[in-house]
């Protein structure tokens, strides 16, 4: 069943309350049910778990939500589980245009090392994720490239 946000009404995604017991601090985290949480993955709004009118905030997670963060905020984590983030991706793409990093937790995910259910505040894997923040960084190093002969038509 979905369940729609009580404070912005955006759709939620599910999530299991083992999940979010382990995202939350201290004592909030006792206040968990044996019940079926949702995620709201509106960037704007403070919650980030709820099940009906029980919410949880952004305050009540023990690790930064990326998926709250703005894209441009840095440190940006990524991969919750060996703390790549998107800092680390972009050191990489500038310094030798390519990464090796998607390949190599694709490989921890393959020998069944990922700790995402209970490291990753979505409880998913991380890595659509690491491959968007890829896609995107690559992207826009690759137009700085381009902006000084740009640039130079400005002003
Ligand atoms: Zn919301």
């Amino acid at each position: 069943m979905e369940e729609v946000c009580p404070e912005c009404g955006e759709e939620g995604i599910d999530v299991e309350a083992s999940t979010v017991r382990h995202m939350l601090e201290p004592f909030v985290n006792q206040d968990v049910e044996e019940t079926e949480y949702s995620i709201c993955m509106d960037r704007d709004c403070s919650v980030v778990y709820f099940d009906g009118d029980r919410v949880f905030q952004e305050g009540d997670v023990c690790v930064p939500v990326n998926f709250k963060m703005e894209p441009d905020e840095r440190p940006f984590p990524l991969c919750y589980c060996y703390g790549y983030g998107k800092e680390d991706l972009e050191s990489e793409l500038t310094k030798r245009g390519e990464t090796g990093v998607p390949d190599w937790i694709a490989q921890r995910v393959r020998n069944g090392e990922c700790a995402c259910t209970y490291k990753n505040p979505k409880g998913r894997c991380c890595l659509g994720d690491v491959n968007a923040a890829v896609g995107e960084l690559s992207e826009r190093l690759r137009g700085k490239d381009q902006e000084p002969s740009g640039g130079e038509h400005c002003c």
